[in-house]
């Protein structure tokens, strides 16, 4: 395999993880689009329906049938990236002419049953979701529609407090919350480092971000199955300045082989963010 067929194939995972994220995407859309609708169904008539508690329990409907399709995404996607990966490797393998034969065993679905939870799974405990922490759906859903709750809640105490002050009738102090929520009610929430998250985007994002973990896992998983702990960066162009320092540097997997830089020091170093297309090829002799 030269140079040309491992660009080539990093391409074709690229290509890959776009595909399988826009299926997730697909998923956030349409949920978004749901939670718009009950706001201008809200919006448009106020009553008797408009209380917190009904608006409430229709987003957490919303919200439980995204966590169900973004679960089901979790077992199909990932264990296909896993499973895609993992052939890539064995190709790789045959073509060297290595006597070597990858068989999907406990170690493989072990890995993949890991991202899925991580991913699909409950939220991590401290809901304090920072940029370089795996993504994790159900926090983020869990999130996403305790803000819309609270937000709302923020949203008719203000109006209230206003109404009272303008003499506004009751109806006229719920439009105006109303028509306020439908505008400033929240679709997504900021992270740790401050950064505002649209659903949509991270959906995209995480979906990217997961593929390229379960490449990764798969890819490493393979080499120390034939016992190689070396690989080599494989940096697309115009990759960011955290990446592009790695092409064609050598790291352990493991750490078990000194003088190297390790698969650790490669993540720490700022390199496999989300959105990060970077791959790694099995380096066979050094
Ligand atoms: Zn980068
Ligand atoms: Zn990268």
């Amino acid at each position: 395999m030269d140079a040309r067929d491992r660009e080539a194939e990093r391409a074709a995972l690229e290509s890959e993880r776009e595909h399988v994220a826009g299926d997730l995407r697909a998923v956030y859309q349409q949920a978004a689009e749901e939670i718009t609708a009950l706001r201008d169904e809200f919006a448009t008539r106020p009553g008797k329906e408009t209380t917190v508690a009904a608006l409430d329990a229709r987003l957490l409907r919303v919200v439980h049938g995204m966590d169900a399709d973004a679960e089901e995404w979790a077992q199909d996607a990932l264990t296909e990236a896993y499973a895609g990966a993992l052939e890539l490797r064995q190709n790789d393998f045959d073509e060297q002419g290595l006597r070597v034969q990858i068989g999907f065993d406990d170690l493989h679905e072990a890995t993949v049953a890991h991202l899925i939870e991580q991913f699909a799974g409950p939220p991590p405990e401290a809901p304090d979701w920072g940029p370089g922490d795996p993504p994790n759906l159900q926090w983020v859903n869990a999130y996403c529609k305790t803000k819309e709750h609270y937000r709302y809640n923020e949203l008719a105490a203000a109006a209230t407090a206003a109404g009272k002050l303008k003499g506004e009738t009751v109806t006229e102090t719920t439009q105006r919350l109303l028509d306020q929520f439908k505008t400033e009610g929240v679709k997504g929430f900021k992270d740790r480092s401050g950064r505002e998250w649209d659903l949509v985007d991270y959906a995209y994002m995480a979906a990217r971000t997961t593929a390229m973990l379960a490449d990764n896992a798969a890819q490493e998983n393979a080499d120390l199955e034939a016992g190689f702990d070396l690989q080599r960066g494989l940096v697309a162009a115009g990759a960011c300045d955290k990446c592009t320092p790695w092409d064609g540097v050598v790291v352990s997997i493991t750490g078990a082989t000194k003088g190297y830089p390790t698969k650790a020091d490669w993540r720490a170093s700022g390199a496999g963010h989300p959105h990060c297309t970077c791959a790694f090829v099995t380096v066979v002799e050094e």
